[in-house]
């Protein structure tokens, strides 16, 4: 099985295996060694210590047994200076407490007491004597002596005067043989016994007594290892030479070993305090390189998602970032290649179909065979309009239809590297219904690949718009040379005859010069009028306009024709409402709309009639009217009233001089106020034009 760590994982379990492999070489392989060395060590210091304090002992013992010898031959010598003899030697050696001498025969005894010290109260017991070296003095050691101040020594020697047994005893201090083995430098646990054979002499702490069994076993200069009182020791034992006495130390097993634990105790402690800072460090450091890394696969995960529109984000550390920008490059490339796949592809002729459908054109893509796979919605329409019962699905059928004319066809082949193209230009003229006749221009692009057709390309732009203008120029122009025709012809006419017939009486001439001036003056009325409407159709001139008062404008008009109306014995009705503003307009213009109304209504009626003349303010506008009464205008004639050059072809119509220009100007004056004209005619009011004007009073507000 295999392990899924994380880099923090990985690094606790090396740490801990670490401390496992540490902590086992520590404990398996450095303790026993160390061990051993520290239990050698401490084997030959505690021997050394135990010489020295065997050395000095005996050697102050020695001193002391060497010393009550003499005392004892000196008083043997001279028995008569005892008193003094004992006195000068207290004072020769202040470690005497006192000097006894006795004899079993005499009942007196001789004491002599050193006065430093107090009077000691017990008296050894003849058993706890142990011989010295020289088996003439016999010594007892007096551990806690009652009303003593420390431990003593009593050295006794028995000697003869004059044939008399004598004993003396004399009581040392034995403070600095105290001193030596009380103060070892073995830790305050150890414990030290002084024995004999048979009895303890001395115990520093009597309740840690040993077992017979340990303090007979003799020579234990090895520091062996024993189990007793509860506890493990390690025993050493030494004689003294200056007496028959052993001395045993045994210190805890504990107290030897104690630089062993305190090694293990330090050595662990550093061992886990250090791999604790290295787990510190590598946590650190581990977060350092994982929390980059973390956030390069987040990035790298939404890759994998197909998200490729977020950048990633480039860690600063110098390999991490090296690797994060390997990945934003393939990221980039990534989105480049999303951008560029099929669903765009598809998104994108969805925006060409789209495009083509609201092309102005008719566009139609064919296959090699020619049918359509794609055509726009105006395509569609003028193939459902050539067949509706039959849908056309090649361009063949649609180029060779019944109702399509071909005017000219041109074609151009080119080689584009291993294709050709052909461009057919062609133009079409189209019959719809027995009326409506359309134009077009068609581009048909066919693609060939080894003589394959592999499809083609075919736009229709309709031409019936350029081709009706074009028309309706020719029409004008045909209707301006007809209207010019008659008044240059008479101009000349009368011309002619006035320079080449001799005949003519003088008024004949002026009559004939009266028909030039008049045709002349028809011309250029004409001419004007035409410039005037065309400058307006144009609206390039800029016309000033002005507020000004349209009632008294309509009662000068009026009052211009007042002998044309008389002339005609015509009533001109003004009825003009109170409520009318000032309007801003082009004052010629309005003033010219205005009579030519009026003069029309004038022309076109029989005399004895009344012309009504309206001003009135309907909604937002100035509105005015006149209503004649005359001839009237028949229905078929009423939609091309207002075109150029129209006339009403009737008789009562034609016998009247005019241009036909007349209402063409005027209608062209009421959209230049963006306003209207209309008309209304029957056999009880004649005609009624009607034009109304939008109500604006602010002159700078006023923009044609
Ligand atoms: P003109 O009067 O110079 O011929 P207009 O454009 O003013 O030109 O008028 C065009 C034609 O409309 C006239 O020729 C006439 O036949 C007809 N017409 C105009 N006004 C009236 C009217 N009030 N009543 C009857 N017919 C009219």
């Amino acid at each position: 099985m295999k392990l899924r760590l994380s880099l923090q994982g990985r690094i606790l379990l090396g740490l801990a295996i670490l401390a496992v492999v540490l902590l086992s070489v520590l404990w398996i392989l450095v303790r026993p060694k160390y061990e051993t060395s520290v239990v050698s060590e401490r084997i030959t210091i505690v021997q050394q210590l135990q010489s020295y304090v065997i050395e000095n002992l005996d050697k102050q013992i020695s001193e002391w047994v060497s010393a009550s010898r003499s005392i004892a031959w000196e008083i043997a010598e001279h028995p008569r200076d005892g008193e003094s003899l004992l006195r000068s030697t207290i004072s020769l050696f202040p470690e005497i407490v006192q000097i006894k001498i006795q004899s079993p025969e005499l009942p007196d005894e001789l004491t002599s007491q050193n006065t430093a010290y107090p009077v000691p109260a017990v008296q050894p017991a003849e058993h706890q004597f142990i011989p010295s070296a020289d088996s003439i003095v016999q010594l007892a050691w007096l551990t806690a002596v009652p009303g003593t101040p420390s431990t003593m020594m009593v050295m006794r020697t028995r000697f003869q005067v004059s044939g008399r047994m004598f004993m003396m005893s004399v009581i040392w201090d034995a403070k600095s043989l105290q001193h030596y083995i009380e103060r070892l430098p073995l830790g305050t646990d150890y414990y030290l016994r002084i024995y004999s054979k048979s009895f303890v002499v001395f115990e520093n702490r009597p309740e840690k007594a040993f077992t017979d069994s340990v303090h007979t076993q003799q020579h234990m200069n090895d520091l062996r290892k024993v189990k007793s009182a509860g506890g493990e020791w390690r025993v050493i034992t030494g004689t003294f030479r200056s007496t028959d006495l052993t001395m045993l130390v045994a210190v805890p097993e504990g107290a030897i070993l104690e630089p062993v634990h305190q090694l293990l105790v330090y050595s662990s402690t550093f061992i886990v305090g250090f791999l604790l800072v290295l787990l510190l460090l590598g946590w650190m450091l581990s977060y350092q390189i994982s929390r980059p890394v973390a956030l390069l696969v987040k990035d790298v995960e939404r890759l994998g998602n197909l998200d490729f529109q977020q950048t990633i984000r480039i860690p600063e550390m110098r390999n991490l970032r090296k690797m994060g920008e390997t990945i934003e490059g393939m990221r980039r490339s990534l989105e480049r290649y999303q951008r560029l796949n099929v669903e765009k592809i598809i998104l994108e002729e969805w925006k060409n179909k789209l495009f083509m459908n609201h092309s102005d054109d008719l566009i139609g893509f064919t296959d090699g065979n020619h049918a359509f796979v794609f055509r726009n919605a105006k395509f569609d329409e003028l193939c459902q309009t050539l067949s509706p019962s039959h849908a056309l699905t090649t361009k063949n059928e649609v180029l060779h239809h019944s109702a399509v004319t071909k005017i000219k066809e041109t074609s151009q082949r080119e080689e584009a590297g291993q294709l050709t193209t052909e461009m057919v230009q062609s133009e079409l003229k189209i019959q719809l219904e027995a009326e409506r006749m359309e134009y077009y221009r068609v581009n048909d692009l066919s693609i060939f690949r080894e003589g394959e057709n592999l499809g083609s390309l075919i736009i229709f732009h309709d031409l019936t718009n350029d081709r009706m203008i074009d028309k309706m120029k020719t029409e004008m122009m045909n209707i301006v040379v007809h209207e010019l025709r008659n008044p240059v012809s008479s101009i000349m006419g009368f011309s002619d005859i006035l320079l080449n017939d001799k005949t003519v009486t003088d008024i004949e001439s002026r009559e004939f010069m009266t028909h030039i001036m008049n045709s002349s003056q028809k011309l250029n009325a004409l001419i004007n009028r035409f410039l005037d409407i065309s400058r307006l159709e144009s609206r390039r001139i800029e016309y000033p306009k002005k507020l000004i008062d349209c009632a008294a404008c309509v009662r000068e008009a009026v009052k211009s024709q007042q002998p044309q109306l008389a002339h005609k014995s015509l009533m001109a009705e003004i009825d003009i409402a109170e409520d009318i503003p000032e309007i801003v307009v082009a004052p010629d213009l309005f003033r010219e709309a205005v009579l030519n109304l009026l003069s029309n209504a004038i022309k076109y009626g029989d005399s004895h009639r009344t012309i009504a003349i309206k001003l009135m303010r309907t909604g937002s506008d100035v509105v005015f009217s006149i209503t004649d009464h005359g001839y009237g205008i028949p229905p078929e004639a009423q939609e091309k009233l207002f075109s150029k050059f129209y006339r009403v072809p009737d008789a009562k119509s034609i016998k009247e001089v005019g241009t036909g220009l007349g209402l063409a100007y005027v209608k062209e004056i009421a959209e230049y106020h963006h306003g209207s004209i209309t008309l209304e005619s029957n056999a009880e009011i004649g005609s009624r034009f009607t034009l109304s004007i939008p109500i604006v009073t602010d002159e700078t507000a006023a923009v044609s």
